[in-house]
């Protein structure tokens, strides 16, 4: 009866950081994904991909979070100057303040759009929001065909769901058939992306992501 009321507040105090940075971003004129996917599933490939086939048409800020170290940061900075790193030690989620916190060194102003790389987990990252427009939930080939199924909130929060690693369709056990038919069980409606970041086959992500960056940025609310 006393712990219920406790996660409710963290949850409430989390979401009016969020619901501020999510203002900050539109005052920006920009949008920000959340991306959410266990380690190694290849986030931090596929962003140092997305920048390097980008960087002639946008620029791309990175907020990278990870318990420990800056290497995820050190990689995509050959392609951004835009790249903050964060350390959550124990936390196994970015939190909204965190990435308020991430702002302080990073130029909105000058950015076409922002990714945020969250703490590789597909577990409790999808119950934080941070202010972005949009979830992405992201599988990899490697991890198995089972991981959709067996979490089932990342798939039903997600605006778009990636299968990366897919030149390993074949070498690894991996049933494609039954990973879409999780997905469509689940969410029918949800698109799916597949690609392989390390082989280069990004196109489809690449066209998502300039949707997103035209499309503008949701006005500010008129003040009261
Ligand atoms: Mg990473
Ligand atoms: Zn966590």
């Amino acid at each position: 009866m006393y712990e219920i009321p406790i996660v409710e507040n963290v949850l409430k105090a989390n979401d009016e950081i969020a619901a501020t940075n999510r203002a900050r971003i539109h005052a920006a004129g920009i949008h920000a994904i959340n991306l959410i996917g266990s380690p190694g599933c290849g986030k931090t490939t596929l962003l140092e991909r997305t920048l390097e086939r980008l960087r002639d048409e946008a620029t791309v800020g990175v907020i990278a979070g990870d318990l420990a170290t800056a290497r995820d940061a050190l990689r995509l900075r050959r392609w951004t100057e835009h790249v903050v790193q964060v350390n959550t030690g124990r936390g196994c989620h970015l939190e909204a303040h965190q990435v308020r916190q991430a702002f302080d060194r990073l130029d909105l102003a000058t950015i076409d759009l922002l990714i945020i790389e969250n703490v590789g987990n597909l577990i409790c990252p999808v119950g934080f929001d941070l202010g972005h427009d949009a979830k992405v939930g992201m599988f990899s080939v490697s991890e198995g065909d089972d991981k959709a199924a067996k979490h089932p909130h990342l798939v039903m929060t997600s605006d778009v769901i990636l299968l990366n690693k897919t030149d390993l369709l074949g070498v690894v056990p991996f049933e494609r058939r039954v990973f879409l038919d999780d997905l469509a069980r689940l969410r029918p409606d949800v698109p799916l992306i597949e690609l392989s970041a390390a082989t280069g086959r990004l196109e489809p992500w690449l066209a998502w992501l300039r949707r997103l960056i035209r499309r503008a940025a949701p006005a500010a609310p008129a003040p009261v």
